[in-house]
């Protein structure tokens, strides 16, 4: 089931997509739902509408906090001349960060080198602490497509990473969440990143060094984890720049396809070397 959370002119609500291409209505269509399916129990209120008419927001805003994990694909670590991790790399990701899809990504006028990084995002379905790996099925709610946009530039010269990865419009999240139905689901999914058309990320969700299991695992082992936040699982290999006027798009196999343009100007100065 994808479960989205869209505007219609008022406030934010949630629906049940069904997509022509699935055997689902022609055109798609979004099932409103009563509440926030991360929240409460929900139920359908009948209403139905076009998909094309509605705007897709985030399909979560974290209760709490964003997760990411770093150099969790050997080919990502390799073109970043990165030594493997021992244990998971992970770094937080402000809930400000979070944008949906077709809003711009800004780009900062501390940065001259912002990248893409298309990653399989996992959301928490419910509270928990010290989840072993057998039962952190049972804590998932769904699945998205995240960008973790990161200012290359500054993730170098600051020592911690809560600038470059933290901006506003830095983690745009969507296009829905599939919701939970199986660790299996999810075990080989193509992860395509294009930028402009042009494809410039090809991985797959077999390759990720730890698993899903043993990130929320180790994770909770550190951290309380709350309903609606969310867990990025790391990139593949194919990082690069991105420039105002270009657009970014993410498809994860059986997703979906998030999509984002570039905005803002890139200051032909260098504010951070000029600062040192
Ligand atoms: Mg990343």
């Amino acid at each position: 089931m994808r479960i989205a959370r869209f505007a219609a002119g008022g406030d934010p609500q949630y629906g049940v997509v069904e997509l022509a291409d699935d055997g689902g209505p022609n055109p798609d269509t979004v099932s409103v739902l009563t509440g926030d399916p991360m929240a409460m129990s929900v139920k359908l209120t009948g209403e139905r509408k076009e998909l094309e008419g509605v705007r897709l927001l985030a399909p979560v805003i974290p209760r709490s906090k964003i997760v990411a994990v770093g150099r969790n694909y050997a080919a990502h670590a390799a073109e970043m001349s990165e030594e493997l991790p021992k244990t998971p790399l992970t770094f937080f990701k402000p809930n400000t960060s979070v944008i949906g899809p077709g809003e711009p990504i800004i780009y900062p006028a501390a940065s001259r080198e912002v990248s893409y990084e298309g990653e399989l995002a996992v959301v928490i379905g419910r509270i928990c602490k010290e989840v072993p790996a057998s039962r952190v099925p049972e804590v998932i709610f769904g699945y998205t497509v995240a960008n973790d946009v990161t200012a290359r530039d500054l993730q170098k010269t600051d020592v911690q990473w809560a600038r470059a990865k933290g901006y506003d419009t830095f983690c745009p999240l969507g296009p829905w969440i599939t919701t939970h139905q199986g660790l299996e689901e999810v075990a080989s999914l193509a992860i395509r990143t294009s930028l402009d058309g042009e494809l410039r990320q090809d991985g797959n969700t077999k390759d990720l060094i730890f698993t899903i299991p043993e990130l929320v695992s180790y994770i909770s082992s550190y951290t309380t984890l709350l309903p609606g936040d969310v867990i990025l699982t790391g990139t593949p290999s194919g990082v690069g720049p991105m420039l105002p006027g270009q657009v970014v798009s993410i498809d994860i196999e059986g997703v979906g396809t998030l999509t984002n343009p570039v905005a803002g100007t890139r200051s032909e100065e260098a504010p951070n070397e000029a600062e040192q």
